[in-house]
C-alpha cells in the first residue's frame, strides 16, 4: 500500500491533534535504517525522537525482550513482583549523578515521570509551588503540559493550566539571555508572585530539548544548586531527552559539578519499550506513603528487560565515546559550512546531541522556513530529521549512537546537500 493511501485513512480515522512530520510508513527498521510502505530507504535521525540510542532492534534488546516473552509479560509489580525490576532500580541508583543513597520507581512514560517527580516533591517538602524554564518541555499531561515553556501548540486550547507555576528565562546567550538574567528573573519571582519557602521543586532540562537544544552553563546549574540548598526546594534534573549516552555521558548531569535530588528518565532507558523512571534521594523518594505511587503498567517486565539490554549495551560497546566522536564530526562538518550557507546562526550541542539553529541571513531573525525546508529536502535524499525550538527554526539531530561508519557517512553527505540546496534556493 503506498504512504499517500495510508496517509488518506489516517487523515479519516485518527485524531488530528496528534502531529506528524511525515508521511514515510515505516515497514521495518534496523538500527540507524528504516525501509517504508513503499520499500524506499531512509536514515533515521530522529531514532523516534531520542528513544533508540542502541539502534532499532539491537540484537542484545531483541533477545532480551524475547527471552522475557517467554517467561511472563505482565503482572502488575504491585501485585505480583519480579526480580528483574529491583535489579534495574539498583543499577539506576548506582548510575544516576549524586554521591548519596537513591532509590528508583517505575511508571511508563516521560510524562508520567515527571508528574510522579512533582508529587514526591511536594509530598516530601510540603509545598506546592514549582519553577519551570521558559522552553523547557515536560510532557503533554495537565500537570506537565502546566510545566512545559511554550504555548503553542503544546497549551493552545486546553484551558487552564495548574496553579501555582512559574517560567523564568533559560539562560541562551545566543538570544541574548545570560545567566545573571535568568536568576534576576527569578529573584523577581520570588518578590513578586511566590515566596521561595512554598516553593517545593525547580525542574531543569540539562540540555533543553524540544525547547532547542540549548546547553544548561555550568555556573547555571551551581546557582541552581545553592538555590535550593538555600530555600529547602527539591531539584529535579528531566533527563527525558539527555539521557543514556546522548551527551557522551549516561547523564547529562554528568557534565556539571552539582546533582540533582530527583532525575526523570524515559525514552533511551528502555531502547523503544515505554519505560520510565524517577531515581532520586532515598529520602525525598520516600515521602509518599505505599500506594500513593505506581501504576498498572509502571515497571512493565518487558520493558525492564529491555533496559537491562540497553545498559549494557552502552557499556560493552562505549557508547559515550561513541557519541562524542559523532557529534564532533558532525559539528565540524556543519560548522564548516557557515560561509556558504549564511542561515546557519549556530552549532551546537554537547557528545551526539547536536542541532544547528538558522536565522534570516546576517541577522538574529530566527528562520523557521529554513530549518522545515532543510528537513524536506534531507527528507527527499533519504534523512529523516527533526526540527525544535520555540521558533521552530532549529534541526537537531538525533541518530542512534550504534550508526554504523558508512551510513553516518551517507547522511553527512545528504545533510549537507539539502543545506546547499535549501541556502542556493533563497539566493536564486
Ligand atoms: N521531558 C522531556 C525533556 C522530553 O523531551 C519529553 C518528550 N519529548 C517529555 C518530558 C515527555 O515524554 P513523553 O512524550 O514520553 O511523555
Amino acid at each position: 500500500m503506498s504512504n499517500a493511501a495510508i496517509s488518506a485513512r489516517r487523515n479519516e480515522a485518527i485524531a488530528r491533534g496528534v502531529g506528524m512530520t511525515t508521511q514515510v510508513y515505516v515497514e521495518r527498521a534496523r538500527n540507524a535504517e528504516l525501509w517504508d510502505a513503499e520499500g524506499r530507504r531512509y536514515i533515521d535521525f530522529a531514532a523516534g525522537i531520542a528513544v533508540v540510542n542502541t539502534g532499532h532492534l539491537h540484537p542484545r534488546v531483541v533477545a532480551a525482550v524475547s527471552g522475557q516473552l517467554e517467561r511472563f509479560s505482565h503482572t502488575c509489580h504491585q501485585v505480583v513482583p519480579y526480580e528483574h525490576y529491583v535489579a534495574l532500580a539498583e543499577r539506576l541508583n548506582e548510575l544516576v549523578p549524586g554521591n548519596f543513597a537513591k532509590k528508583s520507581v517505575f511508571v511508563t512514560t516521560g510524562a508520567e515521570a515527571v508528574e510522579n517527580a512533582v508529587k514526591i516533591a511536594r509530598a516530601a517538602t510540603g509545598r506546592s509551588a514549582i519553577i519551570a524554564f521558559s522552553g523547557g518541555f515536560h510532557g503533554r499531561t495537565f500537570m506537565t503540559m502546566s510545566l512545559t515553556g511554550k504555548v503553542a501548540p503544546y497549551k493552545t486550547a486546553f484551558g487552564s493550566m495548574m496553579g501555582e507555576i512559574y517560567h523564568a528565562p533559560f539562560p541562551v546567550p545566543l538570544h541574548g539571555i545570560t545567566v545573571d538574567a535568568s536568576f534576576q528573573a527569578l529573584d523577581r519571582i520570588f518578590k513578586a508572585d511566590v515566596d521561595p519557602s512554598r516553593v517545593a521543586a525547580i525542574i531543569v532540562e540539562p540540555v533543553q530539548g524540544e525547547g532547542g537544544f540549548y546547553e544548561a552553563p555550568r555556573e547555571f546549574m551551581t546557582r541552581l544548586r545553592e538555590i535550593c540548598d538555600r530555600h529547602g526546594i527539591v531539584l529535579i534534573a528531566d533527563e527525558i531527552q539527555t539521557g543514556f549516552a546522548r551527551t557522551g555521558k549516561m547523564f547529562a548531569m554528568e557534565h556539571h559539578a552539582v546533582a540533582a535530588d530527583l532525575t526523570t528518565m524515559a525514552k533511551g532507558l528502555a531502547g523503544g519499550f515505554p519505560l520510565s523512571a524517577v531515581v532520586g534521594r532515598a529520602e525525598i523518594m520516600d515521602a509518599p506513603g505505599p500506594g500513593g505511587l505506581g501504576g498498572t503498567f509502571g515497571g512493565n517486565p518487558i520493558g525492564i528487560a529491555a533496559a537491562h539490554a540497553v545498559l549494557d549495551v552502552i557499556e560493552d560497546e562505549n557508547l559515550c565515546e561513541r557519541a562524542e566522536t559523532l557529534g564532533a564530526r558532525l559539528k565540524q562538518r556543519f560548522a564548516g559550512l557557515a560561509e556558504q550557507v549564511p542561515q546557519i546562526a549556530e552549532v551546537r550541542g554537547p557528545g551526539f546531541m547536536n542541532a544547528v539553529e538558522f536565522n534570516l541571513p546576517r541577522s538574529a531573525t530566527p528562520n523557521p522556513d529554513f530549518a522545515n525546508n532543510v528537513r524536506l529536502k534531507a527528507l527527499e535524499r533519504g534523512v529523516i530529521l527533526l526540527t525544535c525550538g520555540v521558533y521552530g527554526n532549529v534541526i537537531r539531530f538525533l541518530a542512534p549512537l550504534t550508526i554504523e561508519e558508512g551510513v553516518f557517512a551517507e547522511a553527512l553527505d545528504a545533510i549537507e546537500g539539502a543545506l546547499l540546496d535549501a541556502s542556493s534556493e533563497v539566493r536564486s
